[in-house]
Protein backbone atom coordinates (compact mmCIF):
# COMPACT_ATOMS: atom_id res chain seq x y z
CA UNK A 1 0.00 0.00 0.00
CA UNK A 2 1.43 3.50 -0.45
CA UNK A 3 2.31 5.58 2.10
CA UNK A 4 0.84 8.71 3.22
CA UNK A 5 3.82 10.95 1.21
CA UNK A 6 3.44 8.91 -1.53
CA UNK A 7 -0.49 9.21 -2.02
CA UNK A 8 -0.24 13.00 -1.22
CA UNK A 9 2.54 13.62 -4.12
CA UNK A 10 0.19 11.19 -6.10
CA UNK A 11 -2.41 13.34 -5.49
CA UNK A 12 -0.59 16.83 -6.41
CA UNK A 13 0.90 15.59 -9.31
CA UNK A 14 -2.36 14.52 -11.24
CA UNK A 15 -3.62 18.04 -10.50
CA UNK A 16 -6.13 16.63 -8.06
CA UNK A 17 -5.47 18.93 -4.71
CA UNK A 18 -3.14 22.01 -4.85
CA UNK A 19 -0.89 22.82 -2.12
CA UNK A 20 -0.81 25.74 0.03
CA UNK A 21 2.48 25.07 1.57
CA UNK A 22 0.29 24.42 5.05
CA UNK A 23 0.15 20.64 5.98
CA UNK A 24 -3.67 19.88 5.68
CA UNK A 25 -5.33 22.90 3.77
CA UNK A 26 -5.05 22.31 0.15
CA UNK A 27 -7.13 23.68 -2.88
CA UNK A 28 -9.08 21.13 -4.87
CA UNK A 29 -9.44 20.55 -8.76
CA UNK A 30 -12.65 20.75 -10.72
CA UNK A 31 -12.52 16.47 -10.88
CA UNK A 32 -12.32 16.65 -7.25
CA UNK A 33 -15.31 18.85 -6.33
CA UNK A 34 -17.32 16.92 -8.93
CA UNK A 35 -17.14 13.73 -7.34
CA UNK A 36 -17.66 16.11 -3.86
CA UNK A 37 -20.91 17.03 -5.36
CA UNK A 38 -21.85 13.53 -6.94
CA UNK A 39 -21.15 12.04 -3.64
CA UNK A 40 -23.09 14.25 -1.80
CA UNK A 41 -26.16 14.55 -4.35
CA UNK A 42 -26.06 10.00 -2.93
CA UNK A 43 -26.16 10.93 -0.06
CA UNK A 44 -29.11 13.01 0.08
CA UNK A 45 -30.94 10.54 -2.24
CA UNK A 46 -30.16 7.63 0.36
CA UNK A 47 -31.54 10.42 3.26
CA UNK A 48 -34.87 9.94 1.26
CA UNK A 49 -37.12 9.14 4.21
CA UNK A 50 -35.57 10.84 7.36
CA UNK A 51 -38.06 13.70 6.05
CA UNK A 52 -34.71 15.95 6.87
CA UNK A 53 -35.13 19.87 7.33
CA UNK A 54 -31.88 21.64 5.03
CA UNK A 55 -29.80 23.98 6.82
CA UNK A 56 -26.79 25.68 5.66
CA UNK A 57 -24.42 27.40 7.95
CA UNK A 58 -21.20 29.78 7.05
CA UNK A 59 -18.27 27.34 8.01
CA UNK A 60 -17.71 29.81 11.46
CA UNK A 61 -20.30 29.73 14.03
CA UNK A 62 -21.19 32.03 17.20
CA UNK A 63 -18.21 31.65 19.79
CA UNK A 64 -21.09 31.79 22.82
CA UNK A 65 -22.46 28.46 21.20
CA UNK A 66 -19.47 27.12 20.90
CA UNK A 67 -18.31 27.76 24.38
CA UNK A 68 -21.55 25.94 25.38
CA UNK A 69 -20.94 23.26 23.48
CA UNK A 70 -18.26 21.86 25.73
CA UNK A 71 -15.34 21.61 22.79
CA UNK A 72 -12.72 23.38 24.30
CA UNK A 73 -13.24 21.20 27.55
CA UNK A 74 -12.92 18.32 25.18
CA UNK A 75 -10.67 19.26 22.06
CA UNK A 76 -8.55 22.28 22.93
CA UNK A 77 -5.89 21.87 20.72
CA UNK A 78 -8.20 20.89 17.60
CA UNK A 79 -10.41 23.87 18.04
CA UNK A 80 -10.08 27.67 15.64
CA UNK A 81 -10.99 30.48 16.94
CA UNK A 82 -11.11 33.99 14.63
CA UNK A 83 -9.25 36.76 16.14
CA UNK A 84 -9.13 40.30 14.50
CA UNK A 85 -7.81 43.60 15.07
CA UNK A 86 -9.49 46.22 16.66
CA UNK A 87 -7.23 49.22 17.61
CA UNK A 88 -6.33 52.92 17.06
CA UNK A 89 -4.41 54.59 14.59
CA UNK A 90 -1.50 54.34 17.16
CA UNK A 91 -1.83 50.73 17.94
CA UNK A 92 -2.29 50.25 13.64
CA UNK A 93 1.66 51.12 13.76
CA UNK A 94 2.27 48.94 16.42
CA UNK A 95 1.39 45.83 14.17
CA UNK A 96 2.58 47.49 11.56
CA UNK A 97 6.54 47.30 13.03
CA UNK A 98 5.94 43.76 14.10
CA UNK A 99 5.37 42.94 10.61
CA UNK A 100 8.14 44.97 9.55
CA UNK A 101 10.48 43.44 12.32
CA UNK A 102 8.84 39.97 11.31
CA UNK A 103 7.93 39.79 15.00
CA UNK A 104 4.43 38.40 16.74
CA UNK A 105 2.15 39.96 16.38
CA UNK A 106 -0.68 37.97 17.64
CA UNK A 107 -0.68 39.96 20.88
CA UNK A 108 -1.96 42.71 18.48
CA UNK A 109 -5.24 41.10 17.85
CA UNK A 110 -8.64 40.16 19.85
CA UNK A 111 -10.73 37.62 19.84
CA UNK A 112 -14.07 37.95 18.18
CA UNK A 113 -17.28 36.69 18.57
CA UNK A 114 -16.56 33.69 15.78
CA UNK A 115 -15.01 30.76 16.29
CA UNK A 116 -14.45 28.47 12.85
CA UNK A 117 -16.74 24.98 12.92
CA UNK A 118 -15.45 22.06 14.51
CA UNK A 119 -18.09 19.88 13.36
CA UNK A 120 -21.23 20.57 10.87
CA UNK A 121 -23.99 19.60 13.38
CA UNK A 122 -22.50 21.90 16.50
CA UNK A 123 -24.38 25.53 14.72
CA UNK A 124 -27.70 23.42 15.03
CA UNK A 125 -28.33 22.73 18.61
CA UNK A 126 -29.42 25.84 19.39
CA UNK A 127 -31.54 26.62 16.59
CA UNK A 128 -33.24 23.35 18.04
CA UNK A 129 -33.72 24.94 21.43
CA UNK A 130 -34.52 28.30 20.24
CA UNK A 131 -37.83 26.64 18.60
CA UNK A 132 -38.86 25.34 22.09
CA UNK A 133 -40.72 21.92 22.10
CA UNK A 134 -40.38 19.77 19.40
CA UNK A 135 -42.66 17.94 17.34
CA UNK A 136 -43.78 14.02 18.66
CA UNK A 137 -42.02 12.70 16.33
CA UNK A 138 -38.90 14.78 16.80
CA UNK A 139 -36.60 16.44 14.52
CA UNK A 140 -34.29 15.48 11.79
CA UNK A 141 -31.99 17.95 9.66
CA UNK A 142 -29.38 17.48 7.19
CA UNK A 143 -26.57 19.96 6.12
CA UNK A 144 -23.19 20.31 4.58
CA UNK A 145 -20.73 22.06 6.10
CA UNK A 146 -16.85 23.25 5.92
CA UNK A 147 -15.10 22.45 9.12
CA UNK A 148 -11.62 22.97 10.75
CA UNK A 149 -9.44 21.23 13.56
CA UNK A 150 -6.04 22.27 13.98
CA UNK A 151 -4.52 18.76 13.44
CA UNK A 152 -1.53 19.83 10.60
CA UNK A 153 -0.44 16.50 9.07
CA UNK A 154 1.18 14.85 5.77
CA UNK A 155 -1.74 12.71 5.90
CA UNK A 156 -3.86 14.26 3.11
CA UNK A 157 -7.14 12.12 4.84
CA UNK A 158 -6.18 14.18 7.87
CA UNK A 159 -6.78 17.71 6.23
CA UNK A 160 -7.32 21.02 8.87
CA UNK A 161 -10.31 22.24 6.47
CA UNK A 162 -12.49 19.66 4.94
CA UNK A 163 -16.40 19.29 5.13
CA UNK A 164 -18.77 17.07 6.84
CA UNK A 165 -22.16 16.11 5.45
CA UNK A 166 -24.36 15.12 8.00
CA UNK A 167 -27.92 14.16 9.37
CA UNK A 168 -29.09 15.02 13.11
CA UNK A 169 -31.27 13.27 14.89
CA UNK A 170 -33.40 14.86 18.16
CA UNK A 171 -36.07 13.53 19.81
CA UNK A 172 -36.28 10.43 22.58
CA UNK A 173 -33.59 8.22 23.05
CA UNK A 174 -35.72 5.36 21.27
CA UNK A 175 -36.39 7.57 18.30
CA UNK A 176 -32.29 8.73 17.77
CA UNK A 177 -31.02 5.05 18.09
CA UNK A 178 -33.00 3.89 15.54
CA UNK A 179 -31.92 6.61 13.26
CA UNK A 180 -28.60 5.59 13.93
CA UNK A 181 -29.17 2.18 13.38
CA UNK A 182 -30.76 3.03 9.94
CA UNK A 183 -27.88 5.46 9.20
CA UNK A 184 -25.50 2.55 9.53
CA UNK A 185 -27.38 0.62 7.24
CA UNK A 186 -27.32 3.56 4.47
CA UNK A 187 -23.92 3.89 5.03
CA UNK A 188 -23.35 0.85 4.14
CA UNK A 189 -25.09 0.54 1.17
CA UNK A 190 -23.40 3.82 -0.23
CA UNK A 191 -20.07 2.45 0.67
CA UNK A 192 -20.83 -0.80 -1.35
CA UNK A 193 -22.13 1.42 -4.44
CA UNK A 194 -18.76 3.03 -4.95
CA UNK A 195 -17.16 -0.29 -3.96
CA UNK A 196 -14.97 0.61 -1.34
CA UNK A 197 -13.29 -2.08 0.89
CA UNK A 198 -14.45 -0.66 4.68
CA UNK A 199 -15.51 -2.38 8.22
CA UNK A 200 -17.42 -1.14 10.99
CA UNK A 201 -16.16 -0.10 14.07
CA UNK A 202 -16.79 0.81 17.32
CA UNK A 203 -14.91 4.25 18.42
CA UNK A 204 -13.85 7.29 20.56
CA UNK A 205 -13.30 10.87 19.80
CA UNK A 206 -9.60 12.28 20.62
CA UNK A 207 -10.70 13.67 24.04
CA UNK A 208 -7.94 15.31 25.82
CA UNK A 209 -5.65 14.85 28.50
CA UNK A 210 -5.85 12.08 31.38
CA UNK A 211 -10.21 12.95 31.98
CA UNK A 212 -10.14 12.48 28.84
CA UNK A 213 -9.23 8.74 28.70
CA UNK A 214 -11.90 8.35 31.13
CA UNK A 215 -14.58 9.62 28.00
CA UNK A 216 -12.92 7.81 25.60
CA UNK A 217 -13.20 4.77 27.14
CA UNK A 218 -16.96 5.28 28.29
CA UNK A 219 -17.42 5.94 24.81
CA UNK A 220 -16.45 3.08 23.52
CA UNK A 221 -18.15 0.82 26.32
CA UNK A 222 -21.45 2.29 25.83
CA UNK A 223 -20.58 2.11 21.85
CA UNK A 224 -21.94 5.84 21.53
CA UNK A 225 -19.97 6.12 18.17
CA UNK A 226 -18.97 3.98 15.64
CA UNK A 227 -16.58 4.65 12.48
CA UNK A 228 -16.78 2.90 8.97
CA UNK A 229 -13.28 2.49 8.25
CA UNK A 230 -11.95 2.21 4.82
CA UNK A 231 -8.08 2.18 3.61
CA UNK A 232 -6.42 4.80 2.29
CA UNK A 233 -2.57 4.77 3.08
CA UNK A 234 -2.55 2.11 4.73
CA UNK A 235 -4.53 -1.04 5.64
CA UNK A 236 -3.47 -1.57 9.60
CA UNK A 237 -4.73 1.91 10.40
CA UNK A 238 -7.79 2.77 8.11
CA UNK A 239 -9.60 5.66 7.97
CA UNK A 240 -12.64 6.65 9.55
CA UNK A 241 -15.17 7.94 6.65
CA UNK A 242 -18.24 7.85 8.00
CA UNK A 243 -19.08 8.19 11.98
CA UNK A 244 -22.48 7.40 13.21
CA UNK A 245 -22.61 8.90 16.58
CA UNK A 246 -25.46 8.50 19.71
CA UNK A 247 -24.60 12.07 22.11
CA UNK A 248 -27.36 10.78 24.29
CA UNK A 249 -28.63 13.84 26.26
CA UNK A 250 -25.45 15.85 26.04
CA UNK A 251 -26.54 18.42 23.53
CA UNK A 252 -29.85 18.55 25.09
CA UNK A 253 -28.97 19.16 28.26
CA UNK A 254 -25.74 21.95 27.05
CA UNK A 255 -28.95 23.71 25.16
CA UNK A 256 -32.65 22.47 26.96
CA UNK A 257 -33.67 21.19 24.14
CA UNK A 258 -36.72 19.16 25.02
CA UNK A 259 -38.93 16.41 23.32
CA UNK A 260 -42.36 16.86 23.17
CA UNK A 261 -43.34 15.64 26.25
CA UNK A 262 -40.54 17.98 27.93
CA UNK A 263 -38.59 15.47 28.15
CA UNK A 264 -34.59 16.03 27.76
CA UNK A 265 -34.05 15.57 24.15
CA UNK A 266 -31.29 12.96 22.86
CA UNK A 267 -29.19 13.45 19.55
CA UNK A 268 -27.53 11.41 17.20
CA UNK A 269 -25.54 12.25 13.76
CA UNK A 270 -23.76 10.19 11.50
CA UNK A 271 -21.19 12.24 9.35
CA UNK A 272 -19.61 11.82 6.22
CA UNK A 273 -15.87 12.75 5.70
CA UNK A 274 -16.53 14.11 2.20
CA UNK A 275 -13.11 14.92 1.62
CA UNK A 276 -12.16 11.61 3.14
CA UNK A 277 -14.28 9.43 0.91
CA UNK A 278 -13.63 11.32 -2.22
CA UNK A 279 -10.02 10.53 -1.53
CA UNK A 280 -10.98 6.99 -0.44
CA UNK A 281 -12.67 6.28 -4.43
CA UNK A 282 -9.33 7.71 -5.91
CA UNK A 283 -7.01 5.69 -3.86
CA UNK A 284 -9.17 2.62 -5.06
CA UNK A 285 -10.21 3.79 -8.61
CA UNK A 286 -7.40 5.29 -9.40
CA UNK A 287 -6.49 8.92 -10.69
CA UNK A 288 -7.82 8.62 -13.77
CA UNK A 289 -11.78 8.89 -14.33
CA UNK A 290 -11.57 6.70 -17.23
CA UNK A 291 -10.51 3.77 -15.09
CA UNK A 292 -13.02 4.09 -12.37
CA UNK A 293 -16.13 1.03 -12.66
CA UNK A 294 -18.65 1.89 -14.55
CA UNK A 295 -21.22 1.76 -11.38
CA UNK A 296 -19.24 3.80 -9.51
CA UNK A 297 -19.12 6.60 -12.23
CA UNK A 298 -22.87 6.19 -12.48
CA UNK A 299 -23.59 6.26 -8.96
CA UNK A 300 -21.62 9.85 -8.73
CA UNK A 301 -23.39 10.55 -11.78
CA UNK A 302 -19.40 11.60 -13.35
ZN1 LIG B 1 -22.50 15.80 14.22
Amino acid sequence: MQTQEDYLAGLLEHGLLFSTGVDGLFGRSALFEATVDGLNALVTKHGDGFNAESVTYPPSMSRVDFEKSGYLKSFPGLAGSIHSFAGDDRAHRDLLADLEAKRDWSGRQKITDVVLTPAACYPLYPLAASRGQMPKEGLCFSLCSWCFRHEPSRDPARMQAFRQREYVRMGTAEQVVAFRASCIERGEAIVQLLELPYHLDVANDPFFGRAGKMMANNQRDQKLKFEMLIPITSDEHPTACLSFNYHQDHFGLAWGIKTADGEVAHTACVGFGMERITLALFRHHGFELANWPAGVRQALAL
